[in-house]
């Protein structure tokens, strides 16, 4: 066989291993049916702003090795993620703080905002079942109106009754004035864009761009001693089972001819009647300075609408609810039987990754592989 490994995308997953197998003295070929690298992860740059071409990705982690290995490749950035939420023109802090509760309510000190929602949980009685009543009871039903339900039943395409709790519990809620989105040790984006990340560690591995690895499955097969494949699970058996729901993302771009569009990287459009999830304004995520340091006069956004997906879009989210659970689970009986092939990444396992899993998932499996 020519290559010990064939690794079908170039996403985070697939250049994970590739990098340590590699560094282990291994043939490496890596596809992609993209005509890029980096997969949701890609960055391109234009007029000097590196855009997050498949939406706005921040690293965050608490896995201190993780993080050690994502820096060794690039450095990054101080960018801390702090979001805003634009209900019909009011504008709320994010994740859900004391400011938050202080423009939700008038309530100042912790305690006051303690007992409004308090108050407000009442109505949720027992262990939540899903989406909206975890929501009630984290955060009282005026947050859950104006700044969850509209966002989420846009972002899912489902009703908030008809979504698991757990989605809603990766937001903080915090009784300090801290609008840090994310609860992480380690934060930041690599400066000069992902891209770049990507490249670094696909530095000497050998990568073939616009391949099809279902196109071509029985040639592919007889090439590697072992595939590793991240891309969808359901596409690999051909949909035998039936097909895996999950949602995709569409992005209206435009570059303006102004340096401040909306003095932000990230804001979200909670209510349910403007179409968009968010708007990104790329050019924060490295505070608007290009990488002579000096400011861009442009700008460069993106708003993001969220769909089904249906065959040929990209599929983005898998759809965590219990049917996609049991259809999932007969996909996977189905891998372990696949004796040369592993499953990774965010749709080879049809889970809702976050970027810093993804890189710890793809260094377990590989330090597997590579002592057996
Ligand atoms: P992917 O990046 O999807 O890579 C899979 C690759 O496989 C793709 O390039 C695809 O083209 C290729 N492929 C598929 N099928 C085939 C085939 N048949 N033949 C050849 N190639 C194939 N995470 C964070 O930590 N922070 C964030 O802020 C964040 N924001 C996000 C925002 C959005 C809108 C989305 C969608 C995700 C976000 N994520 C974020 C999650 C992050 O994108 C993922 O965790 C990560 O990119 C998953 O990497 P992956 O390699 O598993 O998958
Ligand atoms: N969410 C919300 N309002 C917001 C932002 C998020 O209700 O302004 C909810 C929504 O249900 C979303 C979940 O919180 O799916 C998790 O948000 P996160 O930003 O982690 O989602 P991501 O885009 O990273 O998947």
């Amino acid at each position: 066989m020519k290559y010990d490994y064939l690794i079908v995308g170039a996403g985070l997953f697939g250049t994970v291993f590739a990098r340590q197998a590699y560094e282990k003295g291994k043939k490496c070929l890596v596809i992609d049916k993209r005509d890029h690298i980096g997969g949701n992860v890609y960055t391109e740059k234009i007029e000097g702003i590196n855009v997050h071409k498949y939406g706005a990705h921040i690293f965050h982690t608490n896995n201190k090795d993780v993080w050690d290995y994502v820096n060794r490749f690039v450095t990054f950035n101080r960018f801390t993620n702090s979001p805003v939420a634009n209900y019909k023109g009011e504008l709320y802090s994010l994740p859900f703080n004391m400011y938050t509760f202080n423009k939700m309510w008038g309530v100042v000190t912790p305690l006051e905002a303690i007992k409004k929602i308090e108050e407000q949980r009442k109505e949720i009685k027992g262990e939540p079942t899903n989406l909206e009543e975890q929501a009630i009871s984290l955060v009282g039903r005026d947050i859950y109106e104006k700044l969850i339900k509209g966002y989420t039943e846009k972002q899912w395409g489902r009703d908030c009754k008809e979504l698991p709790p757990f989605i809603i519990k990766r937001l903080p809620v915090r009784f300090t004035f801290d609008n840090n989105y994310f609860n992480a040790l380690y934060q930041g984006i690599p400066i000069g864009g992902y891209t770049k990340l990507i490249e670094k560690m696909l530095d000497g591995i050998e990568v073939r761009l616009n391949t099809d690895f279902l196109i071509n499955k029985q040639e592919f097969e007889n090439i590697a001693q072992t595939i590793i494949y991240t891309g969808p699970i359901d596409a690999y058996f051909d949909y035998s089972l039936g097909a895996l729901e999950y949602r995709s993302v569409r992005f209206e771009n435009e570059l303006l001819d102004i340096e401040n569009f909306q003095g932000n990287a990230a804001v979200n459009y909670t209510d349910r009647e403007t179409p968009y999830t968010r708007i990104i304004e790329h050019k924060w995520f490295e505070f608007g300075k290009d990488e002579n340091n000096n400011d861009i006069k442009k700008t460069y956004i993106s708003k993001e609408y969220s769909s089904e997906w249906k065959p040929g879009d990209e599929p983005y989210y898998p759809v965590n609810d219990e049917k996609n659970g049991a259809l999932y689970e007969e996909y996977y009986k189905l891998s372990k039987d696949e004796k040369n092939v592993i499953f990774g990444g965010r749709l080879g396992e049809y889970k809702y990754y976050d970027m810093d899993q993804v890189v710890a998932k793809a260094l377990e499996t590989a330090d597997k592989c590579l002592l057996s």
